[in-house]
């Protein structure tokens, strides 16, 4: 459930029209629901409870910092996976006992950066990890609370490139190896192994591949134990999916979820961390365009738009759906012609949508992309010198602009010619 409807025929966000943000902000702009963001985080607190838990949101799938704020503040820890997302995290006022390391490369100064700063744990995601925060911890004369991320070999039965859990991946110890790294951590000066993490994949549309992990990770838990090590906390990762297509049936609900984590895991008294990101952040977002013009082609008509790969990457990256809808709401029973849904960039992966039936458009009518909370802005890029988009947050009736469109004067002031040119 989300908060953009049709009132009197235009779309909304909350209560604001959008055609109101437009006519401020231009098009293209990114516009999250602060009601939908504090909607989802609560459905993960109520599916988890009345389990001892913190629920880390991602901050890879949307990292502007008013959003990171607003998480933070119903009680949010976070997930990173970078010393920028560190710094994006601790700038939105996250104290680092709330903040989670992950992340397969992680570099010294990341480790030192947040090691000063304050942090809850690190997921260590390789033997050769845990001897570098070993050293770069005891030298600085601190412990490092660790989770070993587990690679437990389930396919999570999604896009091959957001499936991290089987063996073939680059992430995780392999769970055959488990028992030799929890030992060899517990002997080094620095660490203290208290956890077990994994995250087996994003955008996961069935509960199985979960049921199958964490089973997996509940007996590695006691084998541990039996070894002598204290495991007091999991950490399950993100990965629950969301429906991108109305009318599908959707994916499981957080509460189910929750239900099941309690079933798997409940007996052995640890805390629980979860790392979602696209659920709570994904559906409380929209992508808002303009059309530029409607091209006939030879046999089909192309509605070519401001927005491009560049602002929303996914389509070309996972052939992923969107449903788009125009902002102004057509009459019901209005015929529809199908278009082909591009952007202005110069390549022909730059389609959002082919044969997408809709109520004609012109030139200069607003159209919305659903489901581009997550993993859109924070994945755009300047390619073909396309300023960042700009982020706006509605909440009830007022609205910010949270991240402004760069002037091109700022764009190019990046950029420097040597003096010997
Ligand atoms: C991407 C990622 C997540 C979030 O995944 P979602 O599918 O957005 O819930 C959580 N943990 C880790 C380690 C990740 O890499």
């Amino acid at each position: 459930m989300d908060h953009f409807l049709y009132r009197k025929g235009i779309l909304h966000a909350e209560d604001i029209p959008l055609p109101d943000i437009a006519a401020q902000v231009g098009t293209p702009f990114y516009v999250y629901s602060a009601a939908t963001l504090r909607r989802h985080f609560r459905l993960f607190e109520e599916a988890l409870s009345p389990l001892d838990h913190l629920i880390c949101f991602s901050v890879k799938s949307n990292s502007n910092l008013a959003v990171l704020k607003l998480l933070g503040d119903l009680g949010a820890g976070m997930d990173v996976v970078s010393g920028g997302e560190y710094a994006r995290a601790r700038a939105a006022g996250i104290p680092g006992e709330r903040i989670v390391f992950s992340g397969v490369g992680k570099t010294r100064e990341e480790m030192r950066a947040a090691l000063e700063g304050g942090i809850r744990q690190f997921n260590v995601e390789s033997e050769a990890e845990m001897h570098q925060l070993s050293e770069v911890a005891s030298a600085m004369g601190k412990t490092a609370d660790i989770a070993f991320r587990i690679n437990p070999d389930v396919d999570a039965e999604t896009h091959e490139k957001i499936s991290t859990g089987k063996a073939e991946n680059k992430f995780g110890v392999p769970i055959s190896r488990a028992r030799e790294a929890y030992a060899a951590a517990a002997r080094l000066p620095g660490l203290n192994p208290l956890g077990i993490d994994l995250h087996i994949g994003s955008q996961l549309t069935s509960l199985a591949p979960f049921r199958k992990a964490f089973t997996r990770i509940a007996s590695l838990t006691e084998t541990l134990r039996a070894d002598g090590h204290a495991i007091t906390r999991l950490d399950l990762g993100g990965g629950l999916g969301i429906p991108y297509e109305t009318g599908n049936d959707g994916p499981p609900l957080p509460i189910e979820y929750g239900q099941m984590v309690k079933e798997v895991l409940g007996h052995l008294g640890c805390e629980i961390e979860i790392e979602p990101g696209r659920l709570i952040a994904g559906n409380a977002g929209l992508m808002v365009a303009g059309v530029i013009y409607v091209k006939q082609g030879e046999d089909r008509k192309f509605l070519i738009l401001d927005a491009a790969m560049n602002d929303l990457v996914r389509p070309a990256l996972y052939e992923a759906h969107h449903d788009i809808v125009p902002v102004e709401e057509p009459a019901p029973g209005a015929e529809t012609t199908p278009y082909d849904i591009v952007g202005p960039v110069c390549e022909t992966g730059d389609t959002f949508a082919k044969s997408r039936p809709l109520a004609p458009l012109q030139a200069g009518d607003l159209v919305a992309f659903r489901s581009a909370g997550a993993y859109g802005a924070v994945m755009a890029s300047e390619y073909n010198s396309r300023p960042l988009i700009p982020e706006v947050l509605v909440d009830g009736a007022r609205f910010a602009v949270i991240r402004r469109r760069p002037t091109y004067e700022e764009m190019l002031s990046r950029d420097m010619i040597p003096a010997w040119l």
